[in-house]
């Protein structure tokens, strides 16, 4: 089903994919002590022997940082150097996406992080969209995001996704495409693995860094060109009922991109969604490496 690119980097070396294998004893199997990024690449649609990542540093950043939360001391140059080293013995030729990993790599029992080995691997795939294009419909999850006095939040662990898992299965099973969480406080969070964004009377609206959210790199990047196209995004607290009235509402993330929501649960959105348009067709731009202004977001790879 899945396309998998020929080379990994696993317990600190480059083999074939099918080589990288761990034991069914591996403790963050088992405890969830996992953390991951998730990024994409593309051949650059000028120079096909060139492959573009779309800000490398900052994942490579986020995931030295989710490490932290396992004890896990791997700086942002090292995963940034193995990302580099792994796209060029792989030689891609599609869009594809990076899933670097870091884990209790440990043959042991006992829930910790401490005193504990740990190992970093990346595998890719190919990629293409990964939510309809033409939007989604989405059902309010019945399960609700961790709360960060619980969970660490600010990291992307492993074990937070039974919560995104279950939601997501909760609205495909009951006929629609994609969930939409809560978080503890009742307030809307974001999606299952993308963030979440709102157009009321012409405002974009997004949860804020104190509504549980991930802090998501595509979100970061949409309000930063907002910004450039001369729109504020208000960061705060969005109510369920907001979501229903909205005039446009979309789902970021690295797979999804920007993806619009159609329809929340019996509520029809409305079909035209200028600003998500305008959005949309921006990022792909810069993702692309077609926008000057945006260059230094674009890590352009030669394979020769
Ligand atoms: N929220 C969750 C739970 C996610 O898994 C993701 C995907 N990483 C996002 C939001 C979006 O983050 P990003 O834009 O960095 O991919």
């Amino acid at each position: 089903m899945y396309s998998f690119l020929p080379i990994a980097f696993f317990k600190n070396e480059f083999v074939p994919f099918e080589e990288a294998r761990i034991s069914i004893a591996t403790h963050a199997l088992h405890y969830g002590t996992g953390a991951f990024g998730g990024l994409r690449g593309i051949p650059d649609p000028q120079n096909p022997k060139q492959i573009l990542l779309f800000r490398l540093d900052r994942h490579c950043q986020r995931l030295s940082q989710s490490a932290k939360f396992l004890h896990y001391d791997l700086p942002a140059q090292k995963i940034e150097e193995t990302i580099v080293t792994f796209v060029k013995k792989n030689q891609p030729n599609k869009s594809f996406y990076i899933r670097p990993f870091v884990y209790t790599s440990d043959l042991g029992i006992a829930p910790r992080v401490h005193n504990i080995e740990k190992d970093f691997f990346v595998y890719g795939l190919e990629l293409g969209d990964y939510l309809s294009a033409d939007g989604v419909n989405c059902r309010i999850s019945s399960w609700y995001r961790q709360e960060d006095r619980s969970f660490p939040l600010r990291g992307k662990i492993s074990a937070a996704y039974i919560t995104s898992s279950l939601a997501k299965t909760e609205a495909v099973e009951s006929g629609f495409d994609e969930a939409i969480l809560m978080n503890s406080q009742g307030k809307v969070c974001e999606a299952s693995g993308m963030n979440i964004f709102l157009v009321r009377n012409g405002q974009l609206i997004t949860p804020g860094f104190d509504q549980d959210i991930l802090e998501g790199i595509t979100r970061d990047s949409i309000v930063k060109i907002a910004k450039d196209l001369g729109i504020e995004t208000i960061e705060r607290s969005v109510d369920k009922s907001e979501l229903f009235i909205a005039d446009e509402v979309f789902l970021s993330g690295t797979a999804a991109k920007i993806t619009p929501v159609n329809r929340i649960e019996n509520y029809q959105l409305p079909e035209t969604r200028p600003l998500t348009e305008k959005l949309k067709e921006k990022l792909t731009a810069i993702t692309e490496n077609r926008d000057p202004n945006y260059q230094n977001w674009v890590y352009a790879i030669s394979l020769d």
